[in-house]
């Protein structure tokens, strides 16, 4: 049903998840493009509330609200609990979605996503988006208080993120032990464009966007792992077993089969 050849037109920068920008931030300030027309809802129980806009008139109301009701569909009520703030932004903004926390301790994240970045046409744009999101999804179930620690007092061993401090079982800390070796960590953290990284280790990714670095590695890899079959045989390279990763977690193979009769219904 689903293809890799979806992870690889994301990767190709149709959808970029501006998360990566967070693992790979060196400092430098973004600079403030023009005023964008946006809509930032809150969500109560599920359900969207208006709470600010700017030039909303800009803004497809309607694919907004139809692009969220997708994501309410697809993903389970625990995970979308966590979800308390969604926010559309306009023309002037880059293509794409992304996860923010909203408060400090990673508890309530905002999906923010460019709804003119995303067609819902036929039943392949509904399966690219659902891609997408699931990725969003996979960075607020990696990165969320249960994972992720905020205070970065006592890291040490672990892996160190933008948001906190992973936590000793964490998926990511997990994930990065056993698929990042140090010299791949490097040269991140030396801004190595992922297009570099995927090709020096090759069968490593499962598409070149995952090469950004680890946090959208296991995003991209958790929306694989949840779109498509179990491998046959995940010893064939790294990225295979990438998929494989979360079948170790039962509580992960349950939502995988949540959500993806969420998408069956699409
Ligand atoms: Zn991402």
């Amino acid at each position: 049903m689903f293809k890799r050849l979806v992870a690889a037109v994301l990767g190709g920068g149709l959808f970029l998840c501006l998360q990566g920008a967070v693992w790979a931030s060196s400092g430098e300030a973004e600079t403030e493009t023009e005023e964008s027309a946006y809509i930032l809802y809150d969500v109560n129980d599920g359900r969207l509330e208006e709470a600010d806009s700017y030039l909303p008139e800009q803004i497809d109301r309607q694919r907004a609200e139809r692009i969220w009701r997708v994501f309410a569909a697809i993903v389970p009520a625990k995970q979308l609990l966590r979800v308390q703030e969604y926010y559309v932004n306009g023309p002037e903004n880059e293509g794409g979605a992304s996860v923010i926390p909203v408060d400090d301790g990673l508890h309530t994240w905002q999906l923010s996503i460019d709804e003119k970045s995303v067609d819902l046409q036929t039943r392949e744009d509904m399966e690219n988006l659902a891609f997408l999101l699931i990725h969003e999804l996979g960075h607020i179930i990696t990165l969320n208080h249960e994972q992720v620690d905020a205070d970065y007092s006592a890291c040490q061993q672990r892996i160190e993120l933008d948001e906190g401090c992973a936590r000793q079982g964490a998926y990511i800390n997990r994930f990065v032990q056993q698929f990042w070796t140090p010299e791949m960590l490097a040269a991140v953290k030396n801004q190595t464009a992922a297009a570099v990284i995927s090709e020096r280790y090759a069968g490593h990714f499962l598409d070149e966007y995952a090469a950004t670095n680890p946090v959208e590695d296991i995003a991209e890899s958790f929306s694989v792992f949840v779109e498509e079959e179990h491998p046959e045989d995940c010893r064939v390279s790294v990225a295979e077993q990438k998929i494989c990763f979360f079948y170790g977690f039962s509580e992960l193979v349950n939502l995988r089969t949540q959500i993806r009769a969420g998408v069956a219904e699409l």
